[in-house]
């Protein structure tokens, strides 16, 4: 018997094609295990995970939504964007992950330059060797090779002491506009979501302008739950969707059984009155 009241949706996390621990399979597994019946697997940057996703989703029961999640740069800050529900195949979306990816490979040795120079050397080979994609290095791959290799004690501390978008050790980055990920994803065929808007250090005017600005581009959804927010955030960015009249989505955001605030599919349900993302591609059964 269900003794809980998440949701049987989990439309945002991570498997080792990016900065997840467990394989696709894996991460479909732990999905079904823990109650999700309607899944996306939104690999950073990347889509290389999304045929063994849809299979494994398929042998279990689940079903299956393409997805991705891009690095974009607005307003000279770091902004994740969703993709759902779009050809995997498209050849304008594969052509921007490949020149988003070649910029992480350029970042990732001058994030490891700056490590060198704070005297913590080998940084570039320690993630590497953790990172399940050569091409797709990121941020928690340093981080958890400095926890590895005992110079923080937790992700948490790599991320406050070095990492954070301001830290010492981190290298800014010109990821897609904002355009061009809404304009891959569409062309795609897909449909787009601001990820856990949270997490973005814009101010309020920032974020009007945001929210204006995408849904002039064809934006559709906002996340509203989401391993990043806290209860009130679930509100507040209900309080958008409402305002500008988008999809809400829902996603963990799950990077690993050890990491994270939430588990696959442990989400509780969107505040009321929003329409669910899910619903408007067909899954109105959830
Ligand atoms: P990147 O896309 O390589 O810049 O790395 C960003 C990733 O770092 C995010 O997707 C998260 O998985 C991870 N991350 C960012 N901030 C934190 C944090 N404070 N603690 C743990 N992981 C984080
Ligand atoms: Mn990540
Ligand atoms: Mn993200
Ligand atoms: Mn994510």
């Amino acid at each position: 018997m269900k003794n809980n009241n998440f949701m049987p949706v989990d439309l945002h996390c991570h498997s080792t094609v990016s900065d997840g621990v467990l394989a696709p399979e894996a991460v479909a597994e732990r999905a079904y295990h823990n109650g999700v019946r309607l899944w996306s697997l939104t690999d950073h940057d990347e889509v290389g995970g999304q045929a063994p996703a849809r299979q494994s989703a398929k042998a279990l029961g689940m079903d299956y939504i393409t997805g991705i999640e891009i690095s974009v740069t607005w307003q000279e800050r770091t902004l994740h964007m969703v993709g759902l529900a779009f050809d995997p195949d498209n050849q304008t979306l594969n052509e921007g992950l490949a020149a988003i990816r070649a910029d992480r490979d350029r970042r990732s040795f001058k994030i490891a330059e700056k490590f060198d120079a704070l005297g913590i050397p080998n940084t570039y080979e320690g993630a590497l060797a953790l990172a399940g994609n050569p091409e797709l290095i990121s941020r928690s791959h340093f981080a958890r090779y400095l926890v590895q290799a005992g110079y923080c004690q937790s992700l948490q501390e790599v991320f406050d002491r070095y990492l954070s978008d301001d830290g010492p050790a981190n290298v800014r980055t010109a990821w897609a506009s904002l355009p061009e990920a809404v304009f891959w994803v569409k062309e795609a065929g897909g449909v787009a979501v601001i990820a856990h808007p949270g997490r973005y250090k814009y101010s309020r005017s920032q974020f009007v302008e945001l929210w204006r600005t995408f849904k002039a581009l064809g934006g559709d959804g906002v996340e509203v739950v989401t391993g990043s927010h806290t209860l009130d955030q679930y509100y507040q960015y209900a309080d958008v969707c409402r305002q500008y009249g988008f999809f809400a989505s829902a996603g963990s955001d799950f990077h690993g059984p050890k990491e994270g605030r939430l588990d696959l599919g442990h989400l509780p349900p969107l505040p009321s009155g929003l329409t669910p993302i899910w619903h408007h591609l067909g899954y109105s059964q959830y």
